[in-house]
């Protein structure tokens, strides 16, 4: 049922690899920094356990540089200690997207995208949801799935969804904008990327490698929510203007390629009684009967949210499975 399976295609072309393990360093401009930093990157290194990728080390100021050619050793009123490199998964994300859609396809799942639930099916009392009525955006054709539960796995947009469920529903989204720009591959060398978890205003920005050019971001400011959200120049500049305080070079304006802007779902669980706990863990939540709400999390833990989603849902829908929740150990396609 896959529509636009030449997209498919194109995405599996351009990004053959599903995921590397990348270097990342640390920059330390005091000792107190460069002790923290790698105790702190040798307990992660500990928690990884078996799954370890490789043993995070420390560099003096000289090798750094070697390896990162870009990399100021002198600042305005600070120098180069050392930096403390650790290795992180990197993955395309349009690349593990596809990947799970065709492993769900195998697994006997019906996969539609360009696909849209635009209202609710319920039972005759209203009582609970018994399926969804969808509209194909390719052809605009429309109809009816039947399911004993429906997963809202929308992202920000799951307010909306379940605002069709029950029109009073708590909104419980907040949406933070997270912008990355694109820069020319020499700003960062092929197989290094430098993270700086702290900057003197309290953000995270990073340079990576990625696909033969740079990629450095980001921002995390509140937004609104829309289908397509545009980077603005300040966001921009405040990038550039983050990362130019830990390179050699000045980095400019016209050397952006190109720059997106994401929307990062943060919320508060509908059944919290105030609204201070806005969080980064998933949220799973049956707030209208027959409707499983999943969302909030991340990338790293999609595969225990989706086994806490379908559990939930098992509940939900007094569902008999066969097995237990295989997601844990499932290798997708293309994983090899
Ligand atoms: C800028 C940025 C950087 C990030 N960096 C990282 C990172 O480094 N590591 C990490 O682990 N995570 C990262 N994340 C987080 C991760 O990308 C998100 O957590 C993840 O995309 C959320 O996944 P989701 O499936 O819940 O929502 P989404 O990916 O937003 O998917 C929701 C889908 O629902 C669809 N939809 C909406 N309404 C309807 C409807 N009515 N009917 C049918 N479909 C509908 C939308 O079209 C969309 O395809 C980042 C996110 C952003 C924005």
């Amino acid at each position: 049922m896959f529509h636009a399976l030449e997209e498919c295609q194109q995405v599996i072309e351009n990004a053959p690899h599903l995921c590397n393990a990348l270097p990342c360093m640390t920059p330390c401009f005091n000792w107190f920094e460069a002790v923290y930093f790698w105790m702190g990157l040798k307990l992660y290194d500990l928690v990884a356990g078996p799954r370890l990728l490789h043993l995070s080390r420390y560099y003096s100021a000289q090798e750094s540089v070697e390896l990162f050619p870009t990399l100021a050793r002198k600042g305005k009123d600070r120098t180069l200690k050392g930096t403390v490199v650790y290795y992180d998964g990197q993955m395309n994300d349009l690349r593990v997207n596809v990947g799970l859609a065709c492993t769900a396809a195998l697994a006997g799942a019906a996969v539609l995208n360009h696909a849209e639930v635009i209202s609710f099916l319920k039972d005759e009392g209203c009582d609970r949801i018994i399926g969804a009525h969808i509209q194909d955006n390719l052809t605009g054709k429309e109809f009816d799935a039947y399911a004993k539960v429906v997963v809202n796995a929308a992202g920000p947009f799951c307010d909306s969804v379940r605002k069709m469920a029950d029109n009073d529903a708590k909104r419980t989204i907040c949406p933070s904008s997270g912008v990355h720009i694109v820069l020319p591959d020499y700003y960062s060398p092929k197989g290094m990327g430098l993270i700086v978890p702290k900057t003197k205003d309290g953000c995270v920005v990073f340079m990576l490698p990625w696909l033969g050019r740079t990629v450095a971001g980001t921002t995390d400011s509140s937004t609104t929510i829309t289908m397509l959200p545009e980077p603005n120049e300040v966001e921009i500049e405040f990038i550039l203007d983050a990362i130019c305080d830990y390179l050699n070079v000045k980095v400019r304006r016209v050397d952006v390629l190109s720059a997106w802007s994401g929307i990062c779902p943060l919320a508060t669980d509908p059944r919290a009684k105030n609204t201070e706990s806005i969080s980064r863990d998933h949220v799973v939540c049956e707030d209208y009967p027959g409707l499983v709400t999943i969302t909030v999390g991340k990338w790293t833990t999609y595969r225990s949210m989706a086994e806490d989603a379908v559990d939930t849902a098992i509940k939900s829908g007094k569902l008999s499975p066969t097995n237990k929740c295989l997601t844990y150990n499932l290798h997708l396609i293309g994983g090899d």
